[in-house]
């Protein structure tokens, strides 16, 4: 069975406006003090609790679930359990944390779809890319989403293969 996985930062939450306040042209960027993007968050992991959500947070809580998959430091993702329980319900989502970006491509199956913002994937053949400044060089995603009501229409259209309940994977495990 198909599934559409959502990335985390940038796709739900708004990390880059609470940690920077305004979406960078490079993917490793730098905060005014010249401390990397990564650091700051690091030493001050509270961030990750307190970040707002992106203007798409509002149209992937009316899934009946979300399969979210990100990619996250150990350190930071007690506060990002944290952040999901505050901002959806309590059996509407599940969350598969990877250490380095590039784990995410091995997780999908042919036919998945995964909603994202990341601009240094080796194929962008199963993403649907979340438009921001650092990533309009990417090429070959599926579609390029610059609104809410894009992503919305996206959905629908693969509505079919949303999962609607996280038995149906146990299911699927067990009919293989
Ligand atoms: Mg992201």
């Amino acid at each position: 069975m198909k599934q559409i996985y959502f990335d985390l930062d940038g796709v739900i939450r708004d990390t880059c406006r609470e940690v920077l306040g305004y979406y960078p042209h490079q993917w490793d960027c730098y905060g005014p003090d010249g401390r990397p993007y990564c650091q700051i968050i690091e030493d001050n992991l509270r961030l990750l609790y307190t970040a707002p959500v992106t203007q798409y947070h509002e149209v992937i809580k009316k899934l009946p679930f979300v399969n979210i998959l990100t990619c996250q430091p150990e350190s930071w993702r007690d506060f990002t359990c944290c952040w999901l329980y505050e901002h959806f319900e309590f059996h509407q989502f599940d969350v598969i944390f990877v250490n380095h970006a590039d784990e995410k491509l091995k997780i999908l199956k042919p036919g998945d779809v995964l909603i994202e913002d990341y601009p240094l994937f080796s194929d962008y053949s199963q993403i649907a890319l979340i438009d921001y400044p650092y990533n309009r060089e990417v090429k070959g995603e599926i579609i390029r989403i610059h609104e809410p009501e894009e992503l919305d229409a996206f959905l629908i259209m693969q509505r079919s293969s949303i999962r609607t309940q996280p038995q149906d994977i146990v299911l699927n495990e067990v009919r293989k």
